[in-house]
């Protein structure tokens, strides 16, 4: 089944709540996301998508996904879909890094796989735990009383897991973490998320500021070796994020103890084929997971949602559905979360069909 065309197509994805802020001032208002379209010569036709978080977060950009495409699309026509593992090989002998412009192709061909296979990706990644899984929530930085409230308010939309953005000013984010561990119930869980926000100093004086709070400390600082240098001061869980981009980031961490939990985001890992080697290895090794991407709509959110539910269920930590952050959706039939909870499509493939509509003509389109 030979790949006939390659397309890529722009569009912006406002948030409910306006903005989306987290640690050092970073913000964004509008995502720009890219929709990609593999198709073939037997008629069959597959989705990715990838959305960084700005171009401030990650080394990622969203005009790069579209430019990287371009460049690699005129190595895989003629190449045959459905070979997930010569594809990626290809993919990084044609371009070398760049795992974010790769992974709308892979997720798009991983789609395809389905489709011709009759089954949900999900089966493809390893089989459905369970009817559903666990999602947390994202809230924004903002001032501890307002991200209290919106804890209340998500937590009686049915989330039991929140992930707070602090990584500001350590005091702060100290009167943050106590003000929203106040509003939770048992069974709730906590997370601290710094992006990276702090120096050492400053990330050590609020794990000992929430000593007595049930929080997990996630990325506090840049760099791999200050991230450990706090969770070897502190007993909170840990969570490590940003630095995992790969195997050997895996292999490291799991070598010193370096966390408890990891994030696999999907672009980050180069798409599903190699997101899905890293949740395997995690599985192996004993580390639970946050399944997630960087952020994305409902192609995305149907992406992560196969992967999470092909997840051990007592491997995969939360998980996430950022297509009910924003006011537009980019593709009809994707996963929708009921209760603080999501499950994967049971259509063949990742089960959804974009809104061409709203795409528009292509920004990309290789044949
Ligand atoms: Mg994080």
């Amino acid at each position: 089944m030979k790949i006939t065309r390659i397309a890529a197509y722009r569009v912006e994805l406002p948030l409910h709540e306006g903005s989306y802020k987290w640690s050092g001032g970073k913000s964004v208002d509008v995502f720009d996301s890219t929709i990609v379209r593999v198709e073939t010569d037997e008629g069959v036709v597959g989705h990715g998508e990838v959305c960084p978080l700005g171009p401030f977060y990650l080394p990622a950009y969203a005009a790069g996904v579209r430019a990287g495409i371009a460049e690699l699309a005129p190595h895989l026509i003629g190449q045959d879909a459905t070979e997930l593992g010569k594809l990626n090989q290809l993919m990084d002998a044609a371009m070398k890094g760049h795992p974010y412009v790769k992974s709308g192709i892979d997720i798009a061909c991983w789609d395809i796989l389905g489709q011709v296979a009759g089954v949900p990706v999900c089966t493809l990644l390893g089989g459905r735990w369970g009817d559903d899984f666990v999602l947390y929530r994202a809230i924004s930085q903002q001032s501890p009383d307002e991200m209290a409230k919106n804890v209340t308010a998500y937590r009686e939309e049915g989330y039991r897991r929140f992930q707070l953005k602090v990584g500001g000013d350590p005091n702060v984010d100290i009167a943050r973490i106590h003000a929203v561990a106040e509003v939770l119930q048992p069974g709730d869980k906590l997370i601290a998320d710094a992006n990276t926000g702090w120096l050492m100093h400053e990330a050590a004086r609020v794990v000992r500021g929430v000593k007595d709070v049930d929080v997990y400390i996630e990325q506090p600082c840049v760099s791999y070796e200050e991230c450990l240098s706090i969770r070897e001061r502190t007993d909170h869980p840990f969570v490590m994020d940003e630095v995992i981009d790969g195997m050997d980031s895996l292999l490291k961490l799991h070598s010193d103890r370096a966390a408890d939990v990891v994030n696999i985001k999907i672009s980050k890992f180069g798409g599903l084929t190699k997101a899905r080697q890293a949740r395997d290895l995690c599985v192996s090794l004993g580390i639970a997971m946050t399944i997630e991407d960087s952020w994305g709509g409902d192609i995305t959110t149907a992406a992560i949602a196969h992967l999470a539910h092909s997840t051990p269920t007592e491997f995969l930590f939360t998980s996430t559905d950022f297509n009910s952050y924003v006011t537009v959706s980019n593709a009809a039939g994707a996963p929708q979360r009921i209760n603080g909870r999501m499950a994967a499509s049971q259509e063949p493939g990742l089960g959804v069909q974009p809104r061409f509509e709203i795409l528009g003509e292509p920004l990309v389109d290789v044949s």
